[in-house]
């Protein structure tokens, strides 16, 4: 019997304890159950701890912060790390979204295929292994992680509180053919006061929804008489609508949405915004302010006038993207995110890009750093992830680089392996998220093979 065959012969189990953990609503909480990530998040380790050691293995939860089953024997491990807490429903959903339902073929329901599924495949990945009597040399861990989509705090209290580090791995919450490389991915925060003079006062000012998201819509209103109002509304600029208002005057700036991680796919329209902002007649701190953002940044995504435009072979260039503007009278504030080519630094883009804020009267208000990941496509790990990856699927290998960042950066030696094939459509995060059930034999039987490539003799 193969391995798939295996799989196969457990696929109405694999599907029924996907189901079951599809049932329990997941979703981070800060409620009163004692849990760190509330009581849903909590039953679901519960659950899969249970599943795993109903299958013959032997199962650990590390202080309820997240659990792992493990099998095989050896002074070394590999890791299989996914999560199973889920971000929220949202709306739009044709099927109950935690219902786990089953039709044509595929199974509904959020974290189908992010990344419960993907775990309670692994699981049965595993199982197929140990009915096969196939001899390991290293201990196989599959990692239940509980806190992926709201900061990863559990993968943190692992490494800090003594979890063991294994010598590869990789997680199944990301594509394939296989993610070697992550940019190094910065999150932060600016602010500046401003006491205002002039004829022209900002009374309001608001874009985007998030610093990793490019915004497809900017507005600022100001305070000033009608005849300065009507002179600015004889302004022309691209994608940029004046209206003269009851007090003063509205500004709005229109651009083209896009994921923050790829900003060269829109256009900034808080950037917009700014350049045609840095035209009116300001004065003092917001003069400076609108300066800057229109000068150093406007519609540049590659960081140029910023100087830290940068790039290389294996990542392409460092992308920056102003997600968030909010301000009124007394303030302004924005909230960016940047990333850096996987053989760069932080120190290479981080100083100058603080430096500029500063320079134009901001504070820094937070900084969110993740390091970058690079794992050379001649290493071991990824030459075996990838032989797996074409003798299961005849399909094209190559590794790949993102801009984003997953699961994998929690633990050394790890990458980002599956769910995703190329081509498939994307459904995390989205209404009707599914998983085909053939794609979840798939990915169990790429995941056995995978165990076998890394943790075999
Ligand atoms: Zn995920």
């Amino acid at each position: 019997m193969t391995l798939r065959e295996r799989i196969e012969s457990h696929l109405d189990e694999l599907v029924a304890c996907l189901q079951g953990v599809i049932q329990i609503p997941s979703v981070y909480a800060d409620d009163d159950s004692g849990y760190p990530y509330g009581l849903a998040v909590h039953q679901s380790l519960e659950y899969m701890l249970k599943a795993a050691g109903d299958l013959g293995f032997q199962t650990w939860n590390m202080d309820n912060q997240l659990g792992w089953c493990e099998y095989g024997e050896g002074e070394e491990m590999v890791a299989v790390l996914g999560h199973l807490d889920v971000v929220p429903e949202g709306d739009g959903w044709t099927v109950p979204p935690y219902g786990g339902v089953v039709k044509d073929g595929r199974i509904y329901g959020r974290g189908t295929m992010d990344d419960k599924g993907p775990l309670v495949a692994a699981l049965y990945a595993l199982l197929a292994i140990k009915e096969a009597g196939i001899p390991l040399k290293r201990r196989v861990r599959i990692l239940f992680g509980l806190n992926e989509e709201t900061g990863s705090a559990d993968m943190k209290y692992y490494n800090a509180n003594g979890g063991e580090a294994p010598v590869m791995g990789f997680t199944p919450d990301g594509e394939y053919p296989v993610i070697n490389g992550e940019k190094g991915l910065i999150t932060e925060g600016f602010r500046c006061e401003l006491k205002q003079s002039g004829a022209l006062k900002l009374t309001e000012i608001t874009g985007g929804a998030a610093h990793n998201i490019v915004p497809d819509y900017a507005k600022a209103r100001f305070a000033c008489d009608p005849e300065l109002a009507a002179q600015l509304c004889a302004l022309e600029a691209e994608k940029i609508c004046c209206t003269a208002t009851e007090d003063g005057l509205l500004v709005e700036a229109f651009g083209v949405s896009a994921h923050g991680g790829t900003p060269e796919q829109g256009v900034n329209a808080i950037g917009r915004l700014f350049l045609f902002l840095d035209r009116l007649p300001l004065e003092g701190d917001l003069k400076k302010a609108v300066s800057l953002i229109a000068g150093r940044i406007g519609l540049e995504w590659n960081g140029e006038s910023l100087g830290v435009a940068m790039r290389d072979e294996v990542s392409g260039e460092f992308t920056f993207n102003l997600g968030v503007v909010r301000g009124d009278e007394t303030g302004l504030e924005v909230k960016l995110s940047y990333r850096y080519p996987v053989t760069k630094s932080f120190e290479q883009c981080g100083p100058q890009v603080r430096a500029a804020f500063e320079e134009a009267g901001f504070v820094q208000t937070m900084i969110i750093h993740k390091k970058g990941l690079y794992v050379s496509p001649d290493s071991d790990l990824i030459r075996k992830l990838l032989t797996v990856y074409a003798d299961c699927t005849g399909l094209p290998t190559f590794p790949k680089s993102i801009g984003g960042g997953t699961y994998a950066k929690m633990l050394p030696n790890v990458v980002a392996f599956g769910p995703v094939f190329p081509g498939d459509e994307v459904r995390e995060h989205k209404a009707d998220e599914y998983m085909e059930l053939s794609r979840l034999a798939d990915n169990a039987t790429i995941m056995a093979e995978a165990i076998l490539a890394l943790a075999g003799q």
